[in-house]
């Protein structure tokens, strides 16, 4: 095996999905995490480990991600992409899917963090991609904790990545807009729904998560003195 080990999380769909594809075929060993294992082993990408994980649960992660390590060596790259997008009406939406945000897209993103941090300043190298949106970078209607969690991930990656920089490690954030993936499939509000779709028609549709995947794969191969910090992209006729 002469390629290094890429670790993603949520990789049983959508973004996930086309990143495992993309890097296995570069040529990399895969450590492939989220809930629906039968997803993720239907892929079947060669030298790929499959772990049925939540990334609400630290030591599961921590349990994958070590035993990957004994077989393929250290993750040099983690895609930290889980996530969920709950929106609605926030005076009307109910608190159990704010409370399942903030527990996935939060408290989740430094889950998979841990066992990266440390071990990735010690080795002198590592690359870490942060999932986080548009709508981290400005709000949008009905996106209320939707965007509280990815304006979340953008202050942390600010921050990883002034930590780790001095140790030769990279820390990239990345931004897309409409991606047709099924981040939508669970949300409850209806008049979201229809309002999100018709401005998807209006836009032309959404982007291939492939695109983001390539995107991924490109930074990713820049040589490690070279960070691309951050990443947006969107639809071209998205202009929100
Ligand atoms: P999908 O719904 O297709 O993928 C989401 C992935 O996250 C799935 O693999 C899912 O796996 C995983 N996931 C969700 N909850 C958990 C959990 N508790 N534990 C482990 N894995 C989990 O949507 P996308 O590919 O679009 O979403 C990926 C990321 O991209 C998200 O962070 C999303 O916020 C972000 N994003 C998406 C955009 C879009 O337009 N599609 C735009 C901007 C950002 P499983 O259910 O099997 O656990």
């Amino acid at each position: 095996m002469t390629k290094p080990l890429i670790a993603i999380t949520g990789a049983s769909s959508g973004i996930g999905e086309a990143t495992a594809r993309a890097f296995s075929s570069a040529g990399h060993p895969l450590l492939l995490m989220a809930r629906r294992l039968d997803r993720m082993e239907a892929l079947q990408l060669p030298n790929s480990l499959c772990q049925q994980v939540d990334v609400r649960d630290r030591e599961a992660i921590a349990k994958a991600v070590a035993l990957a390590e004994d077989t393929y060596g250290p993750v040099d790259c983690l895609f930290n992409n889980a996530g969920i997008a709950r929106l609605a009406d926030i005076g009307k939406q109910d608190p159990l899917e704010w409370d399942e945000t903030v527990d996935i897209n939060i408290k989740g993103v430094m889950n998979a963090l841990h066992p990266f941090i440390n071990s990735m300043k010690e080795r002198k190298t590592g690359t870490i991609v942060n999932m986080s949106s548009i709508a981290g970078r400005k709000i949008y209607p009905d996106h209320t904790v939707y965007c509280g969690s990815k304006f979340f991930v953008h202050a942390v990656s600010e921050s990883i990545r002034a930590y780790l920089a001095p140790h030769n490690v990279r820390v990239i954030v990345i931004s897309p807009g409409v991606i047709e993936t099924e981040v939508l499939d669970h949300v409850t509000d209806p008049n979201t729904l229809k309002a999100y779709k018709e401005n998807k028609v209006h836009i032309g549709g959404g982007i291939s998560a492939s695109h983001v995947a390539d995107m991924i794969l490109f930074a990713y191969q820049m040589p490690q003195n070279v960070l691309i910090q951050e990443m947006v992209v969107t639809p071209t006729r998205q202009e929100f």
